[in-house]
Formats: C-alpha cells, sequence, structure tokens
C-alpha cells in the first residue's frame, strides 16, 4: 500500500525524507514505514485544500454530485471491508471481530452525510419592517481533522464525512500509532473521483504535522478528538488565529446499576462497557457504580466474566480482547493497576500483563476489575484507557446520582434500572454527552456524540455535526 503523504491527489514523500515506524501491536512486528509529515507538507496540503475550495471543481460542484462522491467512497470502501478490517487490526491491536463493526460504522457515516450533502438549508425570517431575511448555510473552509489511534478511520469519518458533505475541504493527520486506515481510504478517494485536494492526509507527529495543522492562518477549523490535555493546547494555539474548534476529549463515564435492574442485562453491559475495544474507548463505562444491595451479587458474576475473557490472537475471529495499542499504552494502563492496589482497591480478577502473550508476543492485558473502590481513588478519577474495571457503591438514588457527576469529565453514562421513571431522572440529572438506558456503547451515524465539561464540545454525528463545518450568513432585503 502507498505509505507517502495524500495531497492533491498524488502520493508525495516528506519533503524531509524522513519516515517512521508502524507497529503491530499484537506481534510486536514493524508492518510499515510511513511518512513523517512536519510544516513545510502541512503548508503544501493545506494550499492544496484551500486552492480546491475556491475553485469551481469544489465550490460550483452541486451539493449533490457531493453526496454522490461521498457515497461513491462508501461503495468502495464496503468492498474492500474485509481488506480494510484487517488492516485496522494490524496496527491497532483491536480483535478483527471489532474492526468490521467499525469500518461498516465508517460505511454507514459516508452514506449518512452523502444523503445530507444536498438538504443543508437555511431559514427565511420573520422579521419586523419592510425586510425579506434569510440565512444561507455556508462551508467554513479548509478543515484540519486531527484524530487518535482508538477508532482511527471511523473517527476521521466522523469528521471528514459531514466537513466534505458540506462542501469544505479536509486535511486529516491521522495518529501516529495508527496511520494505515487513513491511507488506505485515501486511495479510494481518488477512485471515487474527489478533485484534487477536497481531501488530504498528512502522517507525521502531533507536535509536528499536528501543531502546524492547528497553527496554519489558512486552515479555518479544527475538529479534534484525542486527550483533554491535548484539547486544551489546541485551544490555546488556535487562539492565534481565531480558529473555530470542536474538540471531543476523555472520559470516565458512570455505568449505574440499580437494585431493580435485569442483573444479567446489566453485568452484560457493565462488560461490553469497560472491555469491548480493550478498554480504549473514549465513552468506556469505566467507573461502575452499583447499589449497595445487589453489589455482591454482581461483582460476583463480573469478576467471573472477567476471568473467561482471555485475550487472543486479534484476528481469529472467536477473539473478543485484543492486545493493547503500543507498548506504552500497555505500561500506562499497568502502572493504574499498581496504584489501585496501593490505594487500597480490591482486585478481583486480571491485574497483569498477559504472560505469555497468545503467539508469544504482543501487548496485552488481562481484563481487570477492582472492587470497594472510592471516589478519591485515582482509578476512580484518571481516564486509564485500557481493559481495567472500578467498581464503587451507593445506598440510593440520590447518592447515585451525585457519585456519577462527580468527575471533571461529562462524555456519557449508562442507567440500569426496571423504573421508567427513575431511568429518565437519572438521565436529566447526569451531566453527559450520550446517556444508555438500559443498553451501553451504541453509535449510530444518526445520533450525536460528544462531551459535556472536561470531555469537550461541539458534537460528532447526526445532524448537529454538521452545524460544525458550516457559517450562518444572515441576508437582508429591502422590500
Ligand atoms: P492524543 O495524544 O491527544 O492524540 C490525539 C491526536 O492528536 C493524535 O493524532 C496526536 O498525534 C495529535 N496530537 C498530539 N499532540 C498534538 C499537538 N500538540 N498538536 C496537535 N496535535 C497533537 O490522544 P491519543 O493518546 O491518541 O488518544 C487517547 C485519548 O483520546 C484518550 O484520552 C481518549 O479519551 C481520547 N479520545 C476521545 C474520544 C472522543 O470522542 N471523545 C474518542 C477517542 C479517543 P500523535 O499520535 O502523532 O501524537
Ligand atoms: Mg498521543
Amino acid at each position: 500500500m502507498n505509505t507517502d503523504l495524500f495531497i492533491n491527489n498524488e502520493w508525495r514523500p516528506a519533503a524531509s525524507g524522513k519516515r517512521f515506524p508502524v507497529v503491530n501491536p499484537a506481534t510486536e512486528e514493524v508492518i510499515a514505514e510511513v511518512a513523517a509529515g512536519d510544516a513545510g507538507d502541512v503548508d503544501n496540503a493545506v494550499a492544496a485544500a484551500r486552492t480546491c475550495f475556491e475553485s469551481d471543481a469544489w465550490r460550483n460542484l452541486s451539493a449533490r454530485k457531493r453526496g454522490r462522491l461521498l457515497a461513491k467512497a462508501a461503495d468502495l470502501l464496503e468492498g474492500r471491508l474485509e481488506e480494510i478490517a484487517r488492516l485496522e487490526t494490524a496496527h491497532n491491536g483491536k480483535t478483527l471481530f471489532e474492526s468490521k463493526i467499525e469500518i461498516t460504522m465508517t460505511v454507514n457515516t459516508l452514506r449518512y452525510y452523502a444523503g445530507w450533502a444536498d438538504k443543508i438549508t437555511g431559514d427565511t425570517l420573520p422579521v419586523d419592517g419592510p425586510f425579506l431575511v434569510y440565512t444561507l448555510r455556508e462551508p467554513i473552509g479548509v478543515v484540519g481533522a486531527i484524530v487518535p489511534w482508538n477508532f482511527p478511520l471511523n473517527i476521521a469519518s466522523w469528521k471528514f464525512a459531514p466537513a466534505l458533505a458540506a462542501g469544505c475541504t479536509v486535511v486529516l493527520k491521522p495518529a501516529s500509532e495508527t496511520p494505515l486506515t487513513a491511507l488506505a481510504f485515501a486511495e479510494l478517494v481518488l477512485e471515487a473521483g474527489f478533485p484534487p485536494g477536497a481531501f488530504n492526509v498528512v502522517t507525521g507527529g502531533g507536535s509536528t504535522a499536528g501543531a502546524a495543522l492547528v497553527r496554519h492562518p489558512d486552515v479555518d477549523k479544527i475538529s479534534f478528538t484525542g486527550s483533554t490535555e491535548v484539547g486544551r493546547q489546541i485551544m490555546r494555539m488556535a487562539a492565534e488565529t481565531n480558529k473555530r474548534v470542536t474538540l471531543e476529549l476523555g472520559g470516565k463515564s458512570p455505568n449505574i446499576i440499580f437494585a431493580d435492574a435485569d442483573l444479567k442485562a446489566a453485568v452484560r453491559g457493565a462488560q461490553t462497557g469497560i472491555f469491548y475495544g480493550k478498554g480504549e474507548v473514549c465513552a468506556a463505562g469505566s467507573r461502575l457504580l452499583v447499589e449497595r444491595s445487589v453489589h455482591d451479587q454482581v461483582v460476583e458474576q463480573l469478576a467471573e466474566g472477567a476471568k473467561k475473557l482471555t485475550p487472543g490472537d486479534p484476528l481469529d475471529k472467536n477473539t473478543r480482547l485484543g492486545a493493547l495499542v503500543s507498548k506504552r499504552q500497555q505500561e500506562t494502563v499497568l502502572g493504574y493497576i499498581k496504584k489501585g492496589v496501593a490505594e487500597g482497591a480490591a482486585l478481583v480478577a486480571g491485574g497483569k500483563a498477559v504472560s505469555p502473550p497468545p503467539n508469544g508476543k504482543g501487548y496485552f492485558v488481562e481484563a481487570t476489575v477492582f472492587d470497594q473502590v472510592s471516589p478519591e481513588m485515582t482509578i476512580a478519577r484518571e481516564e486509564i484507557f485500557g481493559p481495567v474495571l472500578a467498581v464503587l457503591s451507593f445506598d440510593d438514588f440520590e447518592q447515585g446520582v451525585k457519585l456519577a457527576n462527580q468527575s471533571m469529565y461529562g462524555l456519557a453514562a449508562g442507567i440500569w434500572t426496571k423504573d421508567i421513571q427513575k431511568a429518565h431522572r437519572a438521565a436529566r440529572a447526569i451531566r453527559a454527552g450520550t446517556v444508555w438506558i438500559n443498553a451501553y456503547n451504541f453509535y449510530d451515524s444518526g445520533a450525536p456524540f460528544g462531551g459535556f465539561k472536561a470531555s469537550g464540545f461541539g458534537r460528532d454525528l447526526g445532524k448537529e455535526a454538521l452545524d460544525g463545518y458550516t457559517e450562518v450568513k444572515t441576508v437582508w432585503v429591502g422590500l
């Protein structure tokens, strides 16, 4: 496959000639050497995106035709689903089972925004006086998309699909651990017939290529998904050029089991909530809040389930727990586990690197459950981004909701109860961008996703995402 930068519909090595290795975290093998773009390459990509944005080829392309290009890209991606899912597994370590779900959602997202392209409209407004007043929704311009390694192509599509549908052009900077599926997708963009410069990919480091994109005076908007810390840096850098930003950041999402829940379903939901995607999921239900009267029962079932969930070869179709994305991430997660033990939480399942790993190599961590966690402990406060669950208990509704909101984050939450009034009351009281009731970890292109509080602002997905890629222009006509 192509491992150069994709700029103006051409494959180009980085100006510096430098490359960086991409490692398969399940085998520890270097699987590619990818171009290390930096500021000069970002300049070239932004210039291509700007020229395309201003050109007839894009500006005067009918919205319907833009939609058809996105739909074409969706069809091409669907045609290579298995291959691209394997590539996602190869650089990320997630199971093939999960990669197929991820790439299927990417196809859906492309189709969803293909459908929106010719339905982005303004309003006519009833103002006082002899005027006709209407609004136009115009594309914001050149969009820089900066994405993390956990759902590499999917999260990228949450940005480039609505941006392109709205008539923007895009420069995508994938995460250094996982640049390969963005490059594979660029091949499909070329094949679909997008004009040069509409979609560009600059691989490279966050503090080099990423920061150059954020600082660039000719980029109108940055759409970022990643850590809260880097999100804050991006806000500061973007201020210099009054850039618009959308930030999807970290989380420490509460999953609340009330005593009157269907406990079997709740335990299953708690498990997929934390172990799906190896827990490297921004909305992972990493704090399980259990009503005290059912606590023992729930923890017993959870520990049993976690012990059965053994990590394996991600390419094996039966594996449900893959390798963490990198050695560094494995070390970070093991560090948090150590802290949990040191601060007095009770380890009831897992807790170690898998030894020996499934095929003798790779960065695997056991499905881990801590009981008797208190809200002050590090593992109850900080995002671990690994397969580690912290169980806390509460005595009544008020205490449960209070505990749920006791976090700087507000990305998602789960509620398990058979009482519909309790469920909806809790959904209102919890400060989070997504609330699942008797479900966890479901996503759809049509359902907006994003955070409250330190989990960011702006929304991906749904019609709400389009607002982040358009400017509103108000036109007054004197009658
Ligand atoms: P990260 O370190 O914040 O990196 C995210 C992206 O930003 C990467 O492409 C990274 O490039 C780039 N970057 C790093 N420093 C930068 C800088 N100074 N300027 C511009 N770009 C920069 O996050 P990560 O470690 O990849 O991912 C894990 C985090 O993402 C977790 O905290 C998780 O919660 C969050 N996340 C949130 C969501 C959501 O929807 N809310 C979804 C997924 C993940 P390099 O890879 O080259 O460093
Ligand atoms: Mg990083």
